[in-house]
């Protein structure tokens, strides 16, 4: 019935979450509250760890993306299933290191990695720093060189490919903020550049299209794009990079509109034609790596709210208000993301109230969604919002001075426990002087 295999509806006409009654999983933890499927976390791991050791070979790994949904818990989990991390701050590296993250297999990204960071990820043996410009590899070599070690980099390179997808999550473009153009001819004068760097060991590049694909083909064209480059890089410098990061970014449904995706299938559709391109080339296949994040943890997650107002604006609309809204879900705020909403209350009544989903913030665009359909809500029904694994925890704020809500996660036993504590009070008040 719902969009996804860890959602049912019980007898009793609620929804269920992993079977558990989502019910009782709000009335022992409060509202809102996260809640994660860790099996269904832990299955897309493997999916993505075996069918690109499979399809690609030589070692090739995906690397969880942390900015998706960052805290202690998470890091134990791929790094049992055995897959590497990529990481974009301090913060998201003292995280890892806390969590016991085998920190050799972890890629420090970053626009603008200050010197503080620089140092912070060598002092915790980061075993890759993905270099995003030239006043950036000057430091690692300083760094490196201060420390008598050399570093391992990938460079980021923007392909100047145009995934069609959302502009704020469009990365790729050779207008990028991240990373240095290919085309403009800057991507090949920078690596001879670093090839001359003492303390930096060249593992190769990195690109990343951006987020939310659902068309396969964007990915191979960057792939093919890349490997182009790599068998150009090698004829004019003799150097053949061995690594291949092709970042993250595949589609999640998140609406019933939209395809779910077989990521196996693309992933060997994308091996596929990349082995074909590396032989008419004469390379031989770099070790892939990617970053999948939103497409390992968005539908394995879900938040529960608390009905708390029902507004019913004659010949205008109605508003249903929740007790979250954008400071733990700024998704549709930032960017009209969709949402599937469902009275999760009601889960066996006909959705067919249009309402539009609103957040306790003092903002008229604090909205969770607008005209959505969903049972009619009466004071204190549980509202459900669908897939909000990625992005949510990650981005929440404190902003209304409202505590962010508590993780919980069910385990493959059905056994619910705390992966983040709901926050106090008192913890808004922390750092006050
Ligand atoms: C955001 C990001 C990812 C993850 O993207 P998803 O769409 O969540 O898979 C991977 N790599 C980089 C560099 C990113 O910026």
């Amino acid at each position: 019935m719902f969009l996804h295999e860890n959602l049912s509806v019980q007898d009793n006409g609620r929804l269920a979450f992993c079977g558990r009654d989502t019910a009782e999983l709000a009335e022992q933890y409060g509202t809102p509250l996260y809640l994660l499927d860790e099996e269904g976390i832990r299955q897309r791991c493997r999916l993505y760890r075996d069918a690109m050791a499979e399809y690609f070979g030589n070692g090739s790994m995906p690397l969880f993306a942390s900015k998706v949904l960052c805290f202690k818990r998470i890091y134990e989990m791929v790094a049992e299933e055995g897959i590497g991390t990529d990481l974009v701050s301090s913060g998201e590296i003292h995280t890892a290191v806390k969590a016991g993250f085998p920190m050799e297999k972890a890629y420090f990204h970053g626009s603008n990695k200050t010197d503080f960071d620089i140092r912070y990820a060598m002092d915790c043996n980061v075993g890759y720093f993905i270099c995003d410009n030239e006043w950036e590899i000057v430091e690692i070599n300083r760094e490196a060189e201060k420390r008598g070690v050399q570093q391992k980099v990938l460079l980021r390179l923007t392909p100047g490919i145009d995934p069609h997808t959302h502009q704020a999550i469009s990365t790729g473009k050779v207008d990028s903020k991240f990373g240095v153009a290919i085309e403009t001819g800057q991507a090949e004068a920078f690596i001879k550049r670093v090839l001359t760097l003492k303390n930096i060991e060249l593992k190769g590049y990195h690109c990343h299209i951006g987020s939310q694909i659902f068309d396969y083909k964007p990915f191979t064209d960057a792939a093919v794009l890349m490997l182009d480059f790599i068998a150009h890089i090698k004829e004019v410098c003799g150097y053949q990079a061995e690594e291949l990061n092709l970042g993250g970014g595949m589609g999640v449904r998140y609406v019933e509109s939209e395809p779910q995706i077989d990521y196996r299938e693309n992933l060997r559709g994308i091996a596929a034609l990349m082995k074909e391109r590396c032989a008419a080339l004469g390379i031989s296949l770099p070790k892939i790596l990617m970053e999948p994040g939103r497409s390992i943890v968005a539908d394995q997650g879900i938040t529960l709210y608390t009905a708390g107002g029902l507004k019913e604006i004659t010949g205008f609309k109605n508003y249903v208000s929740i007790d979250g809204g954008m400071p733990d879900n700024p998704r549709y705020a930032l960017y009209q993301s969709p949402y599937t909403v469902v009275n999760a209350s009601k889960a066996d009544k006909p959705a067919d109230y249009v309402c539009t989903v609103a957040g306790r913030c003092c903002e008229s665009g604090d909205l969770i969604q607008e005209n959505v359909s969903l049972a009619k809500p009466e004071k204190g029904d549980l509202i459900a919002v669908l897939a909000t694994g990625a992005y949510n925890y990650s981005m929440a704020s404190n902003y209304n001075r409202i505590p962010r809500p508590a993780i919980v996660l069910v385990d493959k036993n059905g056994r619910d426990y705390v992966g983040v504590r709901r926050e106090s009070l008192d913890d808004l008040l922390r750092n006050d002087i």
